[in-house]
């Protein structure tokens, strides 16, 4: 092992269930001892809130559930709501639904429970606020350079919920091959500092880069960010497509008066078509009060760092008994849902149909069989098919 994969779990250590609690352990020990390993039960993936007063949660981490359980070859079944699904997390009477159950003997998943969660939390953590934000910039690009806030082994995953989530690009050269996109970036403060200068990086990057990526100048370095733009307009001319601005909050004073300077002075030049992009330190505040004179924005820490939806996997039925612990509701339930209405109901899962409390039609179910008995049974969506359904759910939506 080399030592960078040292504090790194590895694909077969996590199949392995090492990367649980111990008490899941200890607790599939005294099942053994005491016979009760294959004690069958139903349990269900509900969480008691969204983060950040949020009224919707995009779910994310199904496929890499489904194939944590097929790799560890566990004999359950499960149902799950389609990955990418955006939707409230209780139904309209106040029951936490259901977004994912596991179906089997309690003593062969009980270790998996950690990281099952872990895969869901996190992702649909931050394809929920990766939705908010591209809610909030409207129709402005969107572009995922958070990954270096977190450690590299999950910068693919991080890119992957922000691109479903309806972001335009991402930084990352993997997660943009992972994607089949192409990496989309600018230059670094870097490489103007070693060059003395935006001008002579600009000469630079426009004789040595590939004709085919766009000519975007980080105009904030040394001087003022106006000042920056038309030394990088002069360098490389017709070629500059857009200007960066990564103003440090120190100097930012007025964000949205620099950038009216800044397009004043294109307009007299007769190059409004040069798109204005923003950095640092974004969030969902901030697009909203700069997206009428930005086209587009990279947000880091924001995404990369976002909160995570805390699910948890209870039992609501033991040995075709229902039960709950406190703060849960027991039985098998599915979960209805009215397109016209656009509401959710929970209801007996055997119940053929469900019926809209508001409209009266029939619902339709949203938690389909996926796994049995340890083998995945649909084809796994695309991350670009996902994408489209939650674009489609964005639309119906007046927040998330
Ligand atoms: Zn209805």
């Amino acid at each position: 092992m080399i030592e960078l994969e040292k504090w790194f779990a590895t694909e077969e250590e996590i199949i392995e269930g090492k990367t649980t609690d111990v008490y899941f352990v200890r607790t599939k020990e005294c099942l053994k001892e005491d016979n009760l390993e294959k004690i069958k039960v139903w349990t269900e993936v509900t969480t008691g809130g969204i983060p950040r007063d949020g009224k919707n949660l995009v779910f994310l981490g199904l496929q890499d559930v489904l194939h944590l359980l097929s790799e560890a070859k566990l004999p359950v079944n499960v149902y799950s709501i389609k990955e990418g699904t955006v939707l409230p997390y209780t139904d309209i009477n106040g029951v936490k639904l259901p977004f994912l159950v596991i179906e089997g003997n309690y003593g062969d998943f009980a270790i998996y429970e950690t990281p099952l969660l872990g895969l869901l939390c996190f992702q649909s953590g931050v394809g929920t606020s990766a939705l908010r934000l591209r809610k909030a910039a409207d129709d402005k690009t969107l572009l995922s350079f958070g990954i270096r806030r977190m450690p590299p082994t999950i910068a693919p995953i991080i890119d992957r919920a922000c691109y479903i989530a309806g972001f335009d690009g991402v930084s990352c050269v993997l997660s943009a091959e992972k994607l089949g996109i192409d990496a989309t970036g600018t230059i670094p403060h870097a490489f103007i500092m070693i060059k003395g200068g935006i001008k002579d990086a600009m000469i630079s990057f426009d004789k040595h880069i590939n004709p085919e990526v766009s000519r975007i100048a980080l105009a904030d370095t040394f001087n003022d960010e106006r000042v920056e733009v038309l030394q990088a307009l002069d360098a490389i001319g017709e070629k500059l497509s857009g200007v960066r601005l990564d103003t440090p909050s120190s100097r930012k004073g007025s964000f949205r008066d620099i950038i009216r300077e800044i397009k004043w002075e294109l307009k007299q030049r007769n190059r409004e078509d040069i798109k204005i992009f923003l950095s640092g330190g974004l969030n969902e505040e901030s697009i909203l009060e700069l997206r009428d004179v930005a086209d587009g924005f990279g947000i880091g820490t924001y995404v990369a760092n976002s909160p995570t939806i805390d699910f948890a996997l209870d039992i609501v039925e033991l040995e075709e008994e229902t039960i709950a612990k406190r703060g849960k509701f027991a039985g098998r339930k599915q979960i209805g849902y009215c397109e016209k209405c656009h509401t959710f109901l929970c209801d007996d899962f055997s119940k053929e149909e469900i019926e809209c409390q508001v409209c009266g039609k029939k619902m339709s179910k949203l938690l389909e069989k996926v796994m049995e008995n340890g083998n995945i049974m649909t084809k796994l969506p695309s991350s670009e098919m996902i994408r489209e359904y939650v674009s489609k759910q964005k639309e119906k939506l007046k927040e998330i």
